[in-house]
């Protein structure tokens, strides 16, 4: 049996003639840049996640970007978010010229801790950049909670969880990336919500702070040639929207199919004490674009190997914690700093995830893991 990672093409395959319709109908109309196809998209997209405002943009990268420039982030300003995760929203703090502040992540959620953030704040902190990492909610409600205590901005990144929901106290749910100041997506094919390119998206309620972000997608410019802001060039092409708008309609059942994946699997291993499966925070749905394991006792290359020898891909999300990558290297900090992060980056493996998963599948997989194990 061969099993993919993302099963791009089987997922395609049974929304063929949808999608190559989407496509074509593009491509008829010329309007490739800002076309009807964009705004129709930015419009389904506000309805699905009861925001106010969806900004789309070029990546998920640049909507953090766009993100911290529309909110007026200056050099020096202090950006709070963890150092497990995927490297964009350090870059473009760094690119920018902010100062990333990293604090440690939940052991068992895989996310920012709130006590972490309120030991690093300083006087010079501006913002928090919680990553729902995997596809679960960070807990926003203390999040917001310290936000308001020190007057900061929260900047939610979105893109690994798109769909997902947030539960407050109250029973009140929410969607992942509505909750803060502003929240980002990515587009990129493999996540949750994928288009056959690079895209992304940025959310806000706010009116004014989006349509300072609105500007600054479009080279700082309200009136055609007369710019009032610095801005960058960054825009989703028509046709990917197209096929976004299409796949929209299927993001709840590829969220669900996910979701039933990840539950097949923690049958499979919750009582291996070897294997210690993703914890589920109660305050918010998962829509696993990760399913991540911690071993416990288990040699993770001999696992992974032993894996690809039977046709299973497995990944290592992420090896090395920020504040070990040599781009950013900080005497601020060293090994040692972050020590469930680093813990994390020496156990965890990714097993296969994505909409298309069927039984057998999963049987194979977690024999597999399980033969190796058990050995
Ligand atoms: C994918 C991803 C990004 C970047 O998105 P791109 O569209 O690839 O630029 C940022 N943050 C997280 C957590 C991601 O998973």
């Amino acid at each position: 049996m061969k099993i993919q990672m993302v099963d791009l093409k089987g997922q395609y395959l049974k929304i063929k003639t949808e999608i190559d319709k989407a496509i074509h109908e593009v491509i008829d109309s010329s309007a490739f840049i800002n076309g009807p196809a964009v705004k129709n998209f930015q419009s389904e997209l506000e309805n699905y996640l009861g925001a106010k405002h969806v900004i789309p943009c070029a990546n998920g990268t640049e909507a953090l970007q766009v993100a911290m420039m529309g909110l007026g982030l200056k050099p020096g300003d202090e950006v709070i978010s963890t150092s497990f995760t995927f490297v964009a929203t350090v870059e473009v703090v760094a690119l920018l010229k902010l100062t990333p502040v990293l604090v440690d992540v939940d052991w068992d959620t895989f996310n920012i801790s709130p006590e972490a953030i309120e030991k690093a704040i300083t006087p010079k902190t501006k913002a928090i950049v919680p990553v729902h990492l995997f596809g679960q909610c960070a807990d926003m409600e203390a999040i917001m909670q310290i936000a308001k205590k020190h007057n900061l901005y929260v900047i939610e990144d979105t893109c690994q969880a798109i769909g997902a929901e947030y539960i407050f106290k109250n029973g009140k749910h929410q969607k992942a990336g509505t909750i803060g100041n502003v929240g980002c997506t990515s587009f990129f094919p493999s996540k949750n919500l994928g288009c056959y390119g690079d895209g992304g998206a940025i959310f806000t309620n706010d009116d004014n702070l989006a349509k300072e972000i609105r500007s600054i997608v479009n080279h700082g410019m309200t009136v055609r040639y007369y710019h009032d802001t610095i801005g960058v060039n960054s825009r989703l092409d028509s046709i990917q929207a197209a096929i976004l708008s299409t796949k929209l309609k299927y993001l709840n059942n590829y969220n669900e199919s996910r979701k039933k994946a990840a539950d097949y699997y923690d049958k499979a291993f919750s009582n291996n004490p070897k294997l210690i499966i993703p914890g589920r925070f109660e305050n918010s749905t998962h829509v696993f674009h990760q399913y991540t394991l911690r071993l416990n006792g288990v040699d993770r290359s001999k696992l992974i190997e032993f894996l690809g020898e039977k046709g299973i891909p497995a990944m290592i999300y992420y090896p090395v914690a920020m504040h070990m990558q040599k781009a950013y290297i900080d005497p601020r900090y060293k090994e040692g700093d972050f020590p469930v992060t680093e813990k994390l980056c020496a156990s965890v493996v990714s097993l296969p995830m994505h909409s298309e998963l069927n039984e057998e599948q999963l049987k194979y997989i977690t024999d597999s893991v399980l033969e190796f194990v058990n050995k």
